[in-house]
Order: C-alpha cells, then structure tokens, then sequence
C-alpha cells in the first residue's frame, strides 16, 4: 500500500502522464500510477547509488522494465528530451532542495514548461512557491494531509505565460489552502504557532540585535492568530 503522502501526489497525476519522479528512492510512486493503470511510461530519478538500486530492484521484480527507466541523475538530469515527459513529480524533500532541482532544470532548459509540476515539500513550502512564483509558474492546485503525526502540503503548478503575482501571505500559506481552510491545515499552522511562540522567547532572550527576525516571527505569528 501505497502513503497517503505519495497516494495524495498521484491523485494529481493526469492520466496518461508520462512521469518524471525524481528522488524516486524505491520507485513506489511510479510503480503504483503504472500497476493502478493511471500512466503506462515513467523515468525514476535518483541521485544516490542505494536509492537507485533499490528503484531498479522493484522495477524488476514487478516486471516493469519496460515501462519505467530508472536512472542514477542528479535532478532534472534524469529526464532526456526524447522520453517527451509531461508531468514532474518530486516529493519528501525540503523546499529549498526541491527548489535547487527545478532551478538546475530550468536553467539547463531541461524544463520545457509543458509539464505540469507536481511538489510535495516536507518544510519551506514559501521557498518553493517563490520560486514557482520567478520563474512564471502559477500553482494550480494545492492540498495538505496529515499523516503519522507530520503534515504534508502538495503544490502543483503549470508553466504561465505571465507571473503570477502572489502575496505575502499566499507564498506563506499556499493560496489555495489559504481560500479553502481545512481542518488539517488549522491543526498545522496551530502546531506551527506553538512553535512560533518557542522561537520568539528564545529570540527575545538572545544577545545581540534581532530585531529583524522578532519582526517577521511576530507578523507571522499574528497572522497565523488570525487564521486558527
Ligand atoms: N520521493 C520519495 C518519497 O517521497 O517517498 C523519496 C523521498 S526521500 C526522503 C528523498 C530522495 O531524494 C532520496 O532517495 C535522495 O537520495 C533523493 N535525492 C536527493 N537529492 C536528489 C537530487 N538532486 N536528485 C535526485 N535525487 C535526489
């Protein structure tokens, strides 16, 4: 069985898609859109030579070969022009790190713009959409879930002919997630605040001037007070 975190990216997997998963360690999310018959092709990237065995071991031992090429790349690298992919997948990783493959695959051109963006960062989901938001992707749908204790946020994107213009607060919480407040996404930014209130005493009680980062922590605090 697949995680509800993975189960939650391939839900917006068009089907048909051919896949680029990239960071795919095992390569479950693949394997689990071709044995669902929601895509029939896709390419597993992986960077590190355990996780890249570990993908082309499942791939043979489902008998996949055929459908999905597993390749040890570093990021977008993993992708050839010819394997005409339409949908990018990258999930469990931080948005900074997240942020760093795109922006190697955008300046590599590896990134046609055709292909929808399918993001689950596990931490610095403003990073991500800032840089979503540079280079003229405009996020199309977002979703959040808990599972096991931690919470996830899914952001999808699409290349735009203009750059969406979002706020402060948007970049912070996610437009989408934002105009649709779940329960789920109360419950993170109540666990958030939490530990918002830790950092602001720890900031008030250290040495030197951190008035800058009292500021921005105590605007987000009011902000995520407003929301819960
Ligand atoms: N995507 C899977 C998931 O969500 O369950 C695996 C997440 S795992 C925490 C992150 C994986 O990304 C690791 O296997 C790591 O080796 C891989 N990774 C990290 N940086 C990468 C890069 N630049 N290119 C390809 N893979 C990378």
């Amino acid at each position: 069985k697949l995680s509800d975190r993975l189960a939650k990216v391939c839900e917006f997997v068009p089907s048909g898609a051919i896949v680029a998963d990239i960071g795919s360690d095992h390569a479950y999310l693949p394997a689990w859109l071709i044995l669902n018959n929601k895509i029939t092709t896709a390419v597993a990237g992986e960077v590190v030579k355990g996780p890249y065995e570990s993908a082309c071991h499942l791939v043979k031992s489902l008998g996949l070969e055929d459908q999905i090429t597993v390749r040890l790349a570093n990021g977008l690298e993993a992708v050839k022009p010819e394997d005409n992919v339409t949908a990018v997948t990258i999930a469990g990783m931080g948005g900074s790190l997240i942020s760093e493959i795109l922006d190697r695959g955008y300046e590599k051109e590896i990134l046609s713009g055709k292909e929808r963006l399918i993001l689950q960062p596990n931490i610095g989901e403003r990073t991500l959409r800032l840089w979503l938001q540079d280079h003229s992707y405009k996020i199309i749908a977002e979703d959040i879930l808990e599972e096991d204790g931690k919470f996830y946020e899914v952001i999808v994107a699409e290349k735009a002919s203009e750059a969406p213009t979002y706020t402060e607060k948007e970049l912070q919480f996610g437009p989408f997630l934002l105009s649709n407040q779940t329960s789920v996404f109360k419950a993170k930014w109540a666990d958030e605040l939490e530990q918002k209130e830790y950092v602001l005493k720890q900031l008030k009680a250290a040495k030197g001037d951190q008035s800058a980062k009292i500021e921005k922590m105590t605007q987000l605090k009011t902000w995520i007070e407003e929301l819960i």
